[in-house]
C-alpha cells in the first residue's frame, strides 16, 4: 500500500489518480469498481474484454477533477467497437478543453449496478485533525449540501449517527418502494475509512464519490485521494 504513496511522493506528485486511489482504498477493505488504466485505444478494448462489458470509460488525468463536466465519463459501453469510440472522444475531448493538461489515459472498469450514490469524504481541521463527512452524493452533493461530520477516529456509533443524521436518510431507507439500502455495508466503510486515515498521514484529503449504496452492498465507483 505504502508503494503506491512513495512512488507518488518520489515523483513530486501529490494527487493520485482514479486508480491509484482505489487501490489503496481496496487495501484498506472498501469494494470499488474493477478500474485499470489504458494507455491506448487498443488497451482499452482489451481490458475491456477482460473485465467483461458493459463497462465505463474515464479520462485519467490529474488536472480533471470534475470528468464528467467536460465528457470524460462514457457509461454503459457494451461492446468492443463503443470502447474504442468512447477512448477516442474522451482524448479528443480532453484535448479540446483542456489542452494543456497532463493526461495518463483511460480507465476501463465494469459498469456498477445502480444504487443510491452517497459521498465518503476526508479532510483536515487544522484543530482537530482528519474529518470524516457522509452524506448524499453524485451530482447532487453541491446542491443538497446534505451531509454529515465526526472527527478521526469514529466508533460504530458515530459512523451510524452520521448515516442516519442526513436529511435523505429516508433514501437510504428505501423511500416509497425503492431497494433499501445496506446501513451495515455504509457503516463498516465509514469504520475502514477512519482506521485507514488514521494510520496513514500522508493523506491530505480523500473524496469517494460516488459510493453506490445498495441492499447487497456497497461500491466506490469514483475516487480521489490527495497527499500531503
Ligand atoms: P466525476 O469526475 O465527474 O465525478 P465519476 O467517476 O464520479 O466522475 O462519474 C460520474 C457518474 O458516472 C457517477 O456519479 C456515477 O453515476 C456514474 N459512474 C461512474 N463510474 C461508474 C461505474 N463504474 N459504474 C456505473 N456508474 C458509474
Ligand atoms: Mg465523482
Amino acid at each position: 500500500m505504502l508503494t503506491i504513496i512513495e512512488n507518488a511522493q518520489n515523483s513530486g506528485r501529490k494527487y493520485l489518480n482514479e486508480i491509484e486511489s482505489k487501490q489503496l482504498l481496496k487495501e484498506a477493505g472498501v469494494s470499488t469498481s474493477d478500474t485499470r488504466l489504458a494507455t491506448s485505444r487498443a488497451e482499452a478494448i482489451a481490458l475491456a474484454r477482460d473485465i467483461g462489458f458493459p463497462v465505463v470509460l474515464k479520462i485519467v488525468s490529474q488536472d480533471i477533477v470534475h470528468k464528467s463536466d467536460i465528457g470524460g465519463v462514457k457509461l454503459g459501453l457494451g461492446n468492443a467497437a463503443a470502447v474504442g469510440k468512447a477512448y477516442d472522444e474522451i482524448m479528443g475531448v480532453t484535448k479540446a478543453k483542456q489542452p494543456s493538461s497532463k493526461i495518463d489515459g483511460a480507465s476501463v472498469q465494469n459498469m456498477a449496478k445502480p444504487g443510491v450514490e452517497v459521498i465518503i469524504g476526508m479532510s483536515k481541521d487544522p484543530q482537530f485533525g482528519p474529518v470524516l463527512m457522509f452524506g448524499i452524493g453524485g451530482i447532487l452533493v453541491e446542491l443538497l449540501k446534505d451531509v454529515s461530520f465526526r472527527v478521526v477516529p469514529i466508533t460504530q456509533r458515530d459512523a451510524r449517527d452520521m448515516i442516519k443524521e442526513i436529511k435523505s436518510f429516508p433514501l437510504l431507507e428505501g423511500y416509497r418502494g425503492s431497494e433499501p439500502a445496506n446501513i451495515k455495508a455504509l457503516e463498516d466503510i465509514l469504520l475502514k475509512i477512519s482506521a485507514f486515515v488514521a494510520k496513514t498521514p500522508e493523506i491530505k484529503e480523500m473524496d469517494i464519490n460516488p459510493i453506490f449504496a445498495r441492499w447487497d452492498n456497497a461500491i466506490a465507483v469514483d475516487a480521489r485521494i490527495i497527499l500531503e
